[in-house]
């Protein structure tokens, strides 16, 4: 599954609150595994680790990092299409899960600080 060509995570990278701006086409979604919310995976562009962020559909005392309330009570069951145009604007932050150099004891993930967009869901052959 690793290509060979893609730069690896780069665990020597200092943590620094940085927007990426927009990075499209990255970015897989897929219902999460109770079937509650999307979860966003791909590769940070910043230390180009594996981040997963779950969003939920609201549900009383599911709180959980991740949570948006974007989703509340909207529908049962998540629709990835329109979710994803959602999501297209919901600001995505690195949770790669290392604990990059200079992260702050209170850093709401365990990444490298980068922030981004992850645009529209890929639409086939879209540059
Ligand atoms: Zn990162
Ligand atoms: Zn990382």
């Amino acid at each position: 599954m690793a290509d060979p060509s893609a730069p690896s995570h780069d665990f020597d990278l200092a943590y620094a609150e940085e927007d990426m701006g927009q990075v499209p086409g990255l970015f897989g979604r897929a219902p999460s595994s109770d079937g509650h919310g999307i979860v966003v995976t791909g590769e940070c562009p910043r230390c180009h680790g594996r981040t997963a962020t779950e969003y939920r559909h609201g549900a009383p005392g599911m709180g959980t990092k991740g949570l948006r309330s974007w989703l509340a009570g909207r529908q049962p069951a998540p629709d990835l299409a329109r979710d994803g145009e959602l999501l297209a604007r919901e600001t995505q932050f690195c949770e790669c899960g290392h604990p990059h150099a200079n992260l702050p004891q209170d850093a709401p993930f365990t990444g490298c600080g980068a922030s981004w967009l992850i645009g529209e869901p890929a639409q086939g052959g879209a540059a």
